[in-house]
């Protein structure tokens, strides 16, 4: 509804845009990252444990 356009228009970050997926997801989809200058990983929950399980 309208409300989200004007919470982007006070600058508050409701979403983030994971690469991998090419698609917006809420903050809360997103693992904590203090390195990152966001403070989150760049790519999605799903995407980092797919990521970590390729890894091992
Ligand atoms: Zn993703």
């Amino acid at each position: 509804m309208r409300k989200i356009r004007s919470e982007t228009q006070k600058g508050l970050q409701t979403c983030k845009y994971c690469v991998q997926c090419s698609a917006w997801y809420p903050l809360t989809e997103f693992y904590i990252d203090r390195a990152k200058a966001d403070g989150l990983r760049p790519y999605c929950k799903v995407c980092d444990i797919a990521k970590a399980k390729r890894a091992v």
